[in-house]
């Protein structure tokens, strides 16, 4: 936990939020902008900026309350479909630096979350080979070796 962190203030009950579940590892509660009703976020307990810091308990524990939070949510707030989001760091403006994933109920042509703003590029196999390739290779790398 972080003095300064609003999140941590939820998850320790400090501050005001609108939870809807909590275990041991994860919490969720109503974020406070409602474009579509029933957007909620999804929070380990413990501070950790992003996903790059996650250990593969806390992993399992997010991935199922996320699951369980988005069956809720798109049960609740009956929807043509759903989006799960987290943003890391400031060019892909992430607000709070605690880790939290959206789930947020979707419409068709709701405009949210546009992705791509031109057309992508398609590169050629060998491109896309290429980046596999370097991916590969920081993935054996002791950084980013898979925390248990
Ligand atoms: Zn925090």
């Amino acid at each position: 936990m972080t003095d300064t962190c609003i999140f941590c203030a939820i998850a320790a009950r400090t501050q005001p939020a609108s939870v809807i579940l909590e275990d041991d590892h994860t919490l969720a509660f109503m974020d406070l902008r409602q474009f579509h009703p029933g957007h909620v976020l999804v929070i380990p307990r413990r501070h950790m900026p992003d996903v790059r810091a996650l250990d593969a308990g806390t992993g399992a524990a997010l991935m199922s309350t996320i699951a369980r939070v988005t069956q809720a949510v798109t049960a609740a707030f009956p929807c043509q479909g759903a989006s799960l989001w987290h943003s890391i760091g400031e060019a892909a403006d992430q607000e709070v630096p605690h880790l939290h994933f959206h789930v947020h109920p979707r419409a068709p042509n709701d405009g949210l979350l546009r992705i791509y703003p031109a057309p992508p590029s398609l590169p050629a196999r060998t491109d896309l080979e290429a980046h596999a390739a370097r991916l590969r290779e920081h993935l054996n790398s002791a950084a980013v070796r898979h925390r248990p």
